[in-house]
């Protein structure tokens, strides 16, 4: 783990070089940010920060032993609190690992460190019991709640916690670390990022799954071949969504962008905006054979075959009226 492997988060990582240089580590942190967001790293990251054997200039080495240790987990004096229920971090998690724990001293110091992923699982009683830890912890003693959804925290664990929130990425910042980093190809990138919602970790677990890809391939050919397949065709090929374990909304979310690049290369005659980089050919041929409410009418009707689905209408039939409707549009 290195300084540049964290993408976008540059308040939060200058906050840990302020408070180590400073020699303000404080006790207790709240990471907080979605599932995906990077919570894990910046914690890992951080520790490296307090351990690292040769940091230059407040970075971590990322080979010393401590820095090895952190990255592979086998610190002694960095703790992943763990918990038997999926759905709860009981009372008797955080006592055991945590509050008996940090009374022994650290085995390398200067710091002891509890990471507690998904902290928002903790209950009340877990919560009161951290807090006592909180309000008077070792000197040592730094403890890390990452949480989705600190909202769940008690009031008074919240006001005793520096919280630092994890920033959702552009889709510029993402496509350049997918096609840098990934090897993903720049239409893979860009669409991965538009589905991210600014989450790198969801955006390269979508450049990772081959069904992605394959998805997308699917999408091009149903609907640059859409006038010459027959209604089945198209029906069974929005079917094989299941075998690329993605969803159907997945599906119709990537038709929706084609008809939109569509729409935006009408508008600017800009093919650097567009998404589907691969098809530039195909999108600038159909933009000049649609108009603009001809364009709109297909992704109302994407849209409708969503929201039929949702409501649970036949699958074959929701299809059949999407691509109807689409079919007309494009005579
Ligand atoms: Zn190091």
């Amino acid at each position: 783990m290195k300084f540049t492997d964290i993408v976008g988060q540059d308040h939060i990582l200058n906050h840990f070089q302020n408070a180590i240089m400073k020699d303000r580590v404080s006790h207790a942190y709240i990471i907080s940010g979605e599932k995906g967001a990077g919570k894990k790293a910046l914690a890992r990251l951080f520790s490296q920060m307090l351990f690292c054997e040769s940091p230059k200039d407040g970075k971590p080495c990322g080979e010393c032993q401590s820095c090895r240790q952190v990255i592979s987990d086998n610190h002694p004096d960095v703790h992943f609190v763990l918990h038997e229920k999926p759905a709860t971090i009981s009372v008797d998690d955080v006592r055991e690992q945590l509050n008996n724990d940090i009374m022994i001293k650290p085995y390398k110091g200067p710091y002891k460190v509890y990471i507690i992923d998904e902290a928002e699982k903790m209950n009340v009683e877990a919560q009161n019991a951290i807090l006592k830890t909180i309000e008077e912890p070792p000197a040592y003693g730094v403890i890390i709640l990452l949480s989705a959804n600190p909202a769940s925290f008690l009031t008074t664990i919240l006001s005793r916690c520096v919280t630092l929130t994890v920033h959702p990425l552009s889709e510029g910042a993402i496509t350049e670390y997918l096609t840098k980093n990934q090897m993903a190809l720049e239409e893979t990138a860009r669409m991965a990022a538009q589905f991210s919602g600014g989450n790198l970790g969801k955006a390269i677990r979508f450049v990772r799954s081959e069904g992605f890809q394959e998805m997308i391939d699917n999408v091009v050919t149903v609907i640059t071949n859409m006038t010459v397949l027959q209604t089945w065709e198209l029906v069974a090929a929005v079917k094989e969504v299941e075998k690329y374990k993605l969803s159907v909304d997945d599906y119709l979310n990537i038709m929706a962008k084609w008809y939109r690049d569509i729409l935006v290369y009408k508008a600017t005659r800009d093919v650097n905006q567009l998404v589907f980089q691969g098809q530039m050919q195909e999108v600038i041929r159909t933009s000049e054979k649609c108009s603009f409410p001809d364009i709109e009418e297909i992704i109302k009707a994407i849209e409708k075959c969503r929201t039929r689905l949702h409501a649970n209408v036949n699958f074959d039939l929701a299809v059949e009226l999407m691509f109807m409707a689409i079919n007309e549009r494009m005579r």
